[in-house]
């Protein structure tokens, strides 16, 4: 036997998976996908275009044809625009490119696990800024907190996962300004944007270092396939471009997000009945004893529970009813996390919690 294991970095040591359980239930609400499958004719067009593809050739370095459609539906030039799988990849390739070691990203906590777990791996440092008690961030805090810590990297969830705040523009934009005086960038995560009141995107320009990235695994319906975009400035995208792994996107991948947005007009349809829905949810959970509910501009619901939130959570999932349990998380301590699916989902979402609410203490 070899007397030692090669082990890994220092800073890594401590590190511990993602973890967010995926248990077999009927009733699935607990990470923010669709609720719907995409439209027949789009795997159709898909499947079809596939057919035609030279499979012993690399996928197009560039994109170019889906950065191309991606630009004509956001209004936005293509050179502003960087594809990863998943926007995890374009989180990750982000802090390669402005973080790693010696240098540090800012995020207000509580807010998405995984930009603090990407800082850890590619070795960037963490500052955690705090929220006010409504889970908005406070422009002035975060602007002193810019300011004194120095910041390469200053993350903003909006709206944020998983207490649902939407960042007002105000806020956003103050916090660009921030970022540019001090030589950071600041990265927009806008995964649920779609079902926000606004969108960063107006904001992106040549003169701010300002990223707002955005995926097809939420309103797109695509969770499977992986894909992901920043909208950037086009020097940002052009150091991008040199450290993203060349070939990245498959061709799958890179059809599947041209095609879909010849559906563009089935998701804006899915997305107003989710925000209609979310409507209904939040007035149930608003009007229930012992609950108190987020206000939310995304496709979910955080509700802290007064009794036993984690025993709630365990009897909704007997009920074959899964949402996420933050119970345990600093800051949403008691709280739980619903997805908001069909109108039965949540029906039947509803119908567990009522029985199992009674039952806890
Ligand atoms: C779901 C989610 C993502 C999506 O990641 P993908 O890699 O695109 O699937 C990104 N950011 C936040 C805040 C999310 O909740």
């Amino acid at each position: 036997m070899s007397a030692t294991r090669p082990q890994p970095r220092d800073d890594l040591r401590a590190l511990e998976g993602y973890h967010s359980p995926q248990v077999d239930v009927d009733v699935r609400l607990n990470t923010n996908e669709s609720p719907y499958a995409p439209p027949a004719a789009f795997v159709e067009r898909w499947v079809d275009a596939l057919r035609e593809v030279d499979w012993n050739r690399y996928p197009d370095r560039a994109a170019t044809g889906l950065r191309s459609a991606l630009g004509t539906f956001l209004g936005q030039p293509p050179a502003r625009l960087v594809c990863g799988n998943g926007s995890n990849e374009i989180l990750q390739t982000l802090l390669l490119t402005y973080g790693g070691a010696g240098r540090r990203a800012l995020m207000f906590e509580p807010t998405y696990a995984l930009h603090a777990q990407i800082a850890r791996g590619t070795g960037t440092g963490i500052v955690a800024g705090e929220r006010r008690p409504d889970y908005a961030i406070d422009p002035d805090d975060a602007i002193a907190a810019i300011d004194r810590e120095r910041p390469a990297v200053v993350f903003v969830c909006s709206p944020n996962n998983p207490t649902g705040t939407v960042e007002s523009r105000e806020t956003v934009e103050a916090l660009a300004r921030a970022a540019s005086d001090a030589g950071a960038v600041l990265v927009v995560d806008e995964a649920y944007g779609e079902f926000a009141p606004w969108s960063a995107l107006e904001l992106v320009s040549e003169d701010l270092p300002l990223a707002v990235v955005r995926t097809y695994s939420k309103v797109w319906s695509l969770a499977g396939v992986r894909l992901g975009f920043a909208v950037a400035p086009t020097w940002m995208v052009a150091q991008l471009e040199k450290v993203m792994l060349p070939y990245n996107l498959s061709v799958p991948t890179q059809v599947a997000g041209t095609i879909a947005l010849e559906f563009a007009a089935d998701m804006q349809q899915r997305v107003a009945s989710l925000v209609e829905e979310r409507g209904r949810l939040f007035a149930a959970l608003a009007a229930t004893d012992g609950i108190d509910v987020c206000p939310s501009g995304a496709n979910f619901l955080l509700f802290r529970v007064a009794s036993d939130a984690h025993e709630v959570w365990k009897r909704m999932l007997a009920h074959d009813v899964l949402v996420r349990d933050f119970s345990s998380w600093p800051r949403i301590e008691g709280c739980l996390r619903v997805t908001v699916g069909t109108p039965e989902e949540n029906d039947a979402f509803l119908a567990a919690l009522g029985e199992v609410l009674p039952e806890v203490v």
